[in-house]
């Protein structure tokens, strides 16, 4: 899918409806931030926005994920099924940006702290300075871990193996869980058995 393109189609098509970015964002109850990140193709409106973003600039479905107006039934039909496997799989590709972004936050967090500790272990410095660089370690690891968490909560589900149900994890059960790598002892809102989950693109 050319997330320019689609982006651009809804620049034009609010612009058509003489709609701000902050407008259309209030009529799909979401911030301006995201309008403008879609209309510069940096994000793509999330699955359960895309009739109601439809809905508010008088396209069908179809449309904004060609990017372009269809006119006939035939190009119709072409395009529905084009966009399904794209849908899916830009998708997909957005996951897994954020998952590394988890990654590359996660190894920033421990690459801080270790560094932290050894200048404070190892180069003599005034107490003060020691007390600057082990807040500013700490400061870095809450941080990082609030990024952390949302992304969590955004990318991907968790899966259930006992009743294989997908879903995604409050932000609390996200904190507190034992976890090894992406895998998660969960306890699962559909069977509500524990056990360790995996976490699934799609
Ligand atoms: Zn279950």
């Amino acid at each position: 899918m050319d997330l320019l393109k689609v982006g651009k189609f809804i620049s034009e098509k609010r612009k058509e409806k003489k709609l701000t970015q902050l407008e259309l964002a209030q009529k799909l109850c979401i911030s301006e931030k995201t309008v403008s990140k879609w209309e510069c193709g940096k994000g793509f409106p999330d699955t359960s926005l895309i009739l109601p973003l439809c809905e508010v600039l008088g396209l069908n479905a179809n449309e904004l994920l060609s990017g372009k107006t269809i006119k006939d039934d035939k190009e119709y039909k072409e395009t529905a099924e084009n966009n399904l496997v794209e849908l899916k799989n830009t998708n997909q590709r957005l996951t897994k940006n954020l998952l590394n972004l988890e990654y590359f936050i996660i190894a920033e967090i421990v690459l801080i702290l270790l560094t932290a500790c050894c200048v404070i272990s190892y180069v003599s410095l005034p107490l003060v300075w020691k007390i600057v660089i082990m807040g500013f370690a700490v400061l870095n690891t809450i941080i990082g871990y609030i990024f952390a968490i949302q992304i969590e909560t955004k990318a991907g589900f968790y899966k259930c193996e006992h009743c294989q149900h997908k879903y995604i994890p409050s932000y609390k059960s996200s904190s507190f869980s034992m976890h090894m790598g992406r895998t998660k002892y969960l306890k699962c809102p559909k069977c509500n058995k524990r056990s360790w989950q995996k976490k699934v693109i799609d």
